[in-house]
Formats: C-alpha cells, sequence, structure tokens
C-alpha cells in the first residue's frame, strides 16, 4: 500500500490587519491536530479538503498518513513564533512517517508570516529540499490563493476548489487524492500550468452564483469537456494579502499534455481580462441598503439579509466595525438583529452586569480607525449569555468547529446586538440560535461576511443587501493602502 502523508497548515493573512496573527489563534478554533489526531476531524464528520483528501484517498486504496492540522480564521500575518511553531509541528509529524510515497496537503494559498510572504511556497520548498524531487506532492488550495512562482516550481499539481462560497471543498480533496496515486503509478501522466491574469478581485464580486462570475465558471468546465483536460479553474486570488504575487489565475491540469494545458490556460486568461470591467465592485452604502430593506418591509417582507462585506472576520477584519450597528441602533426598526460584534471588553461588562439587567455600553470600533467609531448603547439589556462554540451547519465546511468565545445578546430598542469575545465571519446562524435568536422572525439580519453566510441564509430568503462601507476587507480596492502587489494591475491602474 502507498503511503501517503497528508496535512494542513491553513491560514488566509490579510497585510492589512492591525495585530499579527499567533498560535492562539489556531488553537481556539479546536483546529490543532497533530499525528493520529488529525482524524477526528473525520469522526466529528467535519467536510473540507483535508477530510476530502484522507476518505477519498483510504477509499482508493491509499495509507493515510496524518502528519498535522492547523486552521485558524483569516487574521493579520503570521507572528514569526508561530510560524516556526507550525513549521515544527509540520515536519515533526512527517519526520515520523517515513517512508513516504507521496504528499497530498490541504493549504489555502494565502498565508504570509512576518518573515515570508509566501507561507505555503516556502513549506513546499522546505519539502523538496528534505525529500528530493521524487515524492510527488498534491496541494489543495482555496479560491482565494494568490499562487506564486515558488509554489508552482515545488509543487507537482495545485489543485484549486472552484466555487465561492466554498461549498465543493471535499470534493476537491477527493480528487487531489485521486491526482495523488495517479502520480505515483505514473509520474509523468498529469500535467499543470498556471496562468497569472493581472487582475485583483475584490471579494464583493466572487460569489460563483452570480455574473460575470457564473459564466467564468461555466467557461472552465467547459474546457474539461475536452479531451485530456482533467480540471480547469480560475482562482480568485485575495488582494488583502498585499504580497506581489496578488492577482487572478487560471489553472489547468491535463492528461500529460503541458501544451494543451498552457493553452487552455492562457484562453481562460483571456477571457476573463476581456470581461475585466465586469469585475469591478459596486455595493450599496449602509443608507441605501437599510433603505431599500425598509422598502421591502413595507412591501411585506421579512428575512431581509444584510452583509457587511467591507468588515468581513473571514478576510481577516477585526469583526467590531460599526457602521451597520450604528445605523440600524438609529433606525430602530422593528425586529431588528445584527451579529456578531467581536468586542470582549464589552461581553465582560454585560456579564458582569449579569442577564436581565442593564447597562450602559461602548460597543465596537475599538481595534484601528478604519472600520468605524465606537457606539454607545444606553440602557442596554441583557437577554443571554452562552459560551460561543458549536459545529457549522453550512453546507460550507459543514462540522467544523467555531469559537466565537463568550459572547451576549443585548437588546436595544428594536435591535437585537450579538456581541462576542472573538472575531468570525457569520456562516450560519449558530451564534444567534444559541443566543436564542430566530432569524426566521425578523425582519432585518445584519451579518458580517462577504459571501459565505449565503450557501446557508440563501435557503431562507431572496432579499440579501450588500453594504460596502470603508474597511480592510471592502470591495472599493483603490481606498486600501495596498503597497507591495506587483502593477500595473486592474483596477488599481485602470
Ligand atoms: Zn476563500
Amino acid at each position: 500500500m502507498k503511503r501517503i502523508i497528508v496535512g494542513e497548515v491553513m491560514h488566509e493573512s490579510s497585510s492589512l490587519a492591525k495585530y499579527p496573527t499567533e498560535e492562539i489563534n489556531f488553537r481556539r478554533t479546536l483546529m490543532w491536530h497533530e499525528k493520529e489526531d488529525v482524524f477526528n476531524l473525520c469522526k466529528i464528520r467535519f467536510r473540507d479538503y483535508l477530510t476530502g483528501i484522507m476518505e477519498g484517498g483510504a477509499a482508493i486504496g491509499l495509507e493515510i498518513v496524518p502528519a498535522f492540522c492547523a486552521f485558524a480564521s483569516p487574521s493579520g500575518k503570521i507572528s514569526q513564533r508561530c510560524f516556526e511553531s507550525l513549521k515544527e509541528s509540520f515536519f515533526a509529524g512527517v519526520d515520523d512517517s517515513i517512508p513516504i510515497d507521496g504528499f497530498c496537503l490541504a493549504f489555502h494559498g494565502a498565508g504570509v508570516s512576518e518573515s515570508e510572504a509566501d507561507l505555503e511556497g516556502a513549506f513546499l520548498e522546505e519539502i523538496r529540499s528534505r525529500f528530493g524531487w521524487e515524492t510527488p506532492i498534491v496541494m489543495t488550495l482555496d479560491p482565494h490563493a494568490n499562487i506564486t512562482e515558488k509554489m508552482i516550481k515545488n509543487a507537482d499539481l495545485l489543485v484549486p476548489s472552484k466555487l465561492y462560497p466554498h461549498i465543493d471543498t471535499y470534493e476537491t480533496g477527493e480528487l487531489a487524492a485521486r491526482f495523488m496515486k495517479t502520480l505515483i503509478e505514473e509520474p509523468d501522466k498529469l500535467k499543470m500550468h498556471v496562468e497569472k491574469i493581472p487582475i485583483l478581485l475584490p471579494i464583493t464580486m466572487g460569489c460563483t452564483d452570480n455574473e460575470p462570475m457564473k459564466s467564468i465558471l461555466q467557461y472552465c468546465n467547459g474546457k474539461e469537456k475536452i479531451e485530456n483536460i482533467k480540471y480547469s479553474v480560475f482562482v480568485q486570488g485575495f488582494p488583502y494579502s498585499d504580497i506581489e504575487d496578488c492577482s487572478c489565475a487560471a489553472v489547468v491540469i491535463t492528461d500529460g499534455d503541458i501544451v494543451l494545458a498552457e493553452a487552455a490556460a492562457k484562453d481562460i486568461a483571456d477571457y476573463v481580462y476581456d470581461r475585466r470591467e465586469e469585475l469591478r465592485s459596486d455595493c450599496l452604502s449602509v443608507k441605501e441598503g437599510l433603505d431599500e430593506a425598509e422598502t421591502y418591509i413595507t412591501e411585506g417582507k421579512k428575512i431581509i439579509v444584510i452583509n457587511e462585506t467591507s468588515d468581513n472576520p473571514g478576510a481577516g477584519t477585526p469583526g467590531d466595525g460599526t457602521w451597520l450597528l450604528r445605523e440600524m441602533l438609529e433606525r430602530n426598526i422593528e425586529k431588528t438583529c445584527i451579529g456578531a460584534i467581536n468586542d470582549p471588553e464589552a461581553v465582560q461588562e454585560a456579564i458582569r452586569s449579569g442577564v436581565g439587567t442593564t447597562l450602559n455600553l461602548l460597543v465596537g470600533g475599538k481595534t484601528d480607525d478604519q472600520h468605524g467609531e465606537p457606539v454607545r448603547i444606553q440602557n442596554a439589556y441583557v437577554k443571554s449569555i452562552c459560551d460561543g462554540k458549536y459545529c457549522i451547519l453550512s453546507d460550507m465546511t459543514h462540522g467544523q468547529p467555531v469559537n466565537f468565545g463568550a459572547s451576549v445578546r443585548i437588546q436595544a430598542g428594536n435591535v437585537d446586538v450579538i456581541i462576542a469575545s472573538n472575531s468570525y465571519q457569520i456562516m450560519d446562524d449558530g451564534i444567534f440560535s444559541l443566543l436564542g435568536i430566530d432569524f426566521r422572525e425578523y425582519n432585518i439580519i445584519g451579518v458580517k461576511s462577504a459571501q459565505h453566510f449565503k450557501a446557508y441564509f440563501k435557503k431562507f430568503t431572496d432579499h440579501i443587501i450588500t453594504v460596502d462601507p470603508p474597511g480592510i476587507s471592502t470591495g472599493n480596492l483603490e481606498t486600501l493602502n495596498l503597497k507591495k502587489i506587483k502593477r500595473p494591475i486592474f483596477p488599481l491602474d485602470f
């Protein structure tokens, strides 16, 4: 039986975030597992790249040898100390596992540490230096990967998933395991070409259910109907990492035909570049968004979800932005709720005050000066408290442990506000229901997320409104302090 090392070091790093990411960021997500303990992810029925690799690989007769798994919610650049610790834990798992027939890894593709702009490239290069060029390496990537020359040079295959929201991660892991088996049996069988595309795609435009991404996805899928093309994908990139290699890309994998892979990837790149004007972000302001919501309400609609895309913790923001919160409190529309504002200080004050009491709270806007001023809430009623822990209910990364930390629900007039101790994107209604909120009974639900919330909430509503006030995950890329990205690039220079 062929033995493959599987492992994950998954982090999407925003160079715009104020604070570095430390080991605690990884450990508190309950997603730090060493060696055999990585199998725990299968036991909890977590569906993501790594469990897809492990279960898919085992099903086709590969011996799965887990080295290490670490995931942290997106945040600032990884500190040097944390980066060293991740490498140490990963390679400790690998070194104990010799002999090795291949590596099948699940990384993000937009990991940045204080010393290393290309985390994935650094890991791949080190694997090559320790285990040579004969051992095949396959690495799955998030669609928000910034693919670098170092990654292309050192991996045999890079396999990004296709959909945003990322509901195809498990299947991408299974596919990577099948590619791995092929490469072990026939080392020259599969060839990859990566074509970089000089476009920065804001996360506001990335949803593959909407145009123009829907057509781009179909165009790539169409390539797979060509004989010998095994996989064809458009990669969105992650501008907020602000490294030289931030950009979109096309990746094509063929049955041994490098010329075909290159031609197909270049054709996808041309197709997308020709449609670039459609990729400019165009979202509503908070005021416009709430006006639209109020119009829906006068028409008798409810369950109107407003997402504040510019403070999306899933892109490394502080999660304490107050633009949407402030306007919702001022309008005081009946049956309104918002979650989750990251403010551990306010949580502790509310807990000290106690369930059933009222207090005055200063909420949010405390991390930096990019996401609005703190909001003073008078007579906030403390309705409920919880530990903020649950497993994701959405089809996307189903079963993944989430840890908002100690969280409270306060009521201010008609508005229920969820305040949490950790910065997390809203993927589903888990934190709402833990605190006793059934969102289906609400007119307006404010969430901090760019796209992933849709994988869950779209089942319950046709009324989603994206608002984009200032913030470090805004779609208005020209407003950001991006310094290192290779220029010229669309849309910054056009
Ligand atoms: Zn992503």
